[in-house]
């Protein structure tokens, strides 16, 4: 579990469903190939080990919300009163924002560790089981059409 609080954001997208991260970690060029055009980088800018650690993704390294998070010393958005803020409702990405806002009260109703659990059980297609990433609109396995936010 302590590698998997490196993983715990402090915007509640929770880095272990990220397909930048999974891609990453299974060294799966041809997802990277897929992904990159989405965010406008090279395939080879794909990689991130999440947003804690010091490999970070070119757009997750310069996030006002972690600096905002930095700044008052706290872990995550779930520890803030001023949550949804003015930086989370001009997040720049729909789908983004929409998981934001979901996500931070259950981490706070939650705790770190069960909110973790309740993240990467969500991110699996209901029809086969398999692994999925954040914002994939079908499963790579069985291709069943995916509405997971
Ligand atoms: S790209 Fe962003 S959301 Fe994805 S793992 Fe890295 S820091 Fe987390
Ligand atoms: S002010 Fe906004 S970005 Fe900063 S910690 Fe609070 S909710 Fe998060
Ligand atoms: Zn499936």
């Amino acid at each position: 579990m302590e590698d998997k609080k490196k993983l715990a954001a402090p915007c509640g997208l929770y880095c272990g469903v990220c397909g930048i991260l999974m891609a990453h970690r299974d060294n799966n060029v041809k997802f990277k190939e897929r992904l990159a055009p989405v965010y406008g980088v090279n395939p080879e800018d794909i990689r991130c080990e999440g947003c804690l650690s010091d490999d970070v993704f070119f757009y997750c390294k310069v996030c006002p919300i972690k600096d905002c998070v930095g700044q008052k010393g706290i872990e995550g958005c779930h520890q803030c009163d001023e949550f949804p803020c003015r930086i989370i409702e001009d997040f720049p990405i729909p789908v983004g924002k929409k998981v934001i806002l979901r996500s931070i009260p259950a981490w706070r109703k939650l705790g770190t560790e069960k909110w973790i659990e309740e993240e990467e059980r969500r991110y699996h297609c209901p029809n086969c089981g398999y692994e999925v990433f954040r914002g994939a609109k079908k499963c790579r396995n069985c291709k069943e059409s995916l509405d997971l936010d």
